[in-house]
C-alpha cells in the first residue's frame, strides 16, 4: 500500500494532474516506469528536464521550439506571405501532421470568451496585426468550429478587413463543435484545400 508523501506518492500526484490522467492511470504509469527504469524512466526524466529548460514559445508565431524564431518561421521552404491563425500549439501540430500547408502560423494562445472574461489583450492578436503589416497576402483563420473559436475568427477578420489581404477560413469537413486536434489528417487536408472567404 502506498503511504502519503513518499516520493512515489508524490510522483503519482504530479502525474495525476496531466490531462487524461487520473490517480489510477498515474499509479499504473509509475509502476510501468519502475519496471523500465533504464529504458524508459531515466530517458523520460532527462528529456523532461531538457524540454523544461530549452523549449520556449517562438517570439514570432508562438510555436514551441528550441529556437526563436522557430524552425517553421526560419524555414526557406515556407511561404511567409500566408499566415494560418490557430488557437493552440496542438492545432499547429495537427495541421503539420496533415502535410497540407506550406505557409507560416500564428498561435493565439486561446480564444476570446465572454464567459471566461477573455478579451483581445489576453491573446496574441496585436502581434498578429503587426505581422500582417508587410508582405502578407493571405490570413487563414483556422480557429476551432466552436462558438468562441468562430467569434474569435470573426473578430480578427474585422480587424484585418481594411487591409489588402485575402482572409479565409477552413470550411469543408470541419464538424460543428469540432476541434482541429481531433480531426484525422485527411479531413484537415480537405478543409485546407476547400477554404472559403471569411467575411
Ligand atoms: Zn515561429
Amino acid at each position: 500500500m502506498i503511504t502519503e508523501n513518499t516520493p512515489i506518492e508524490q510522483l503519482v500526484k504530479l502525474l495525476s494532474k496531466l490531462p487524461g490522467f487520473g490517480p489510477r492511470s498515474a499509479r499504473r504509469s509509475v509502476l510501468q516506469l519502475m519496471k523500465q527504469r533504464d529504458s524508459l524512466m531515466l530517458p523520460l526524466a532527462a528529456t523532461l528536464k531538457y524540454v523544461a529548460e530549452n523549449i520556449h514559445h517562438c517570439s514570432e508565431c508562438g510555436n514551441l521550439d528550441n529556437s526563436s524564431p522557430c524552425h517553421i518561421c526560419e524555414s526557406q521552404k515556407r511561404d511567409r506571405g500566408t499566415i494560418c491563425v490557430v488557437e493552440e500549439v496542438a492545432d499547429l501540430w495537427a495541421i503539420e501532421r496533415s502535410h497540407s500547408y506550406q505557409g507560416v502560423y500564428h498561435v493565439l494562445g486561446g480564444t476570446l470568451s465572454a464567459l471566461d472574461g477573455r478579451g483581445p489583450e489576453q491573446l496574441r492578436i496585436d502581434r498578429l496585426l503587426a505581422r500582417t503589416q508587410a508582405g502578407v497576402h493571405e490570413v487563414i483563420l483556422a480557429t476551432n468550429a466552436t462558438v468562441d473559436g468562430q467569434m474569435t475568427a470573426h473578430y480578427i477578420a474585422e480587424r484585418l478587413k481594411d487591409r489588402n489581404i485575402r482572409i479565409s477560413r477552413l470550411a469543408h469537413g470541419i464538424p460543428v463543435g469540432g476541434e482541429l486536434d481531433y480531426l484525422d489528417e485527411g479531413t484537415l487536408g480537405t478543409a485546407f484545400q476547400a477554404r472559403l472567404p471569411a467575411a
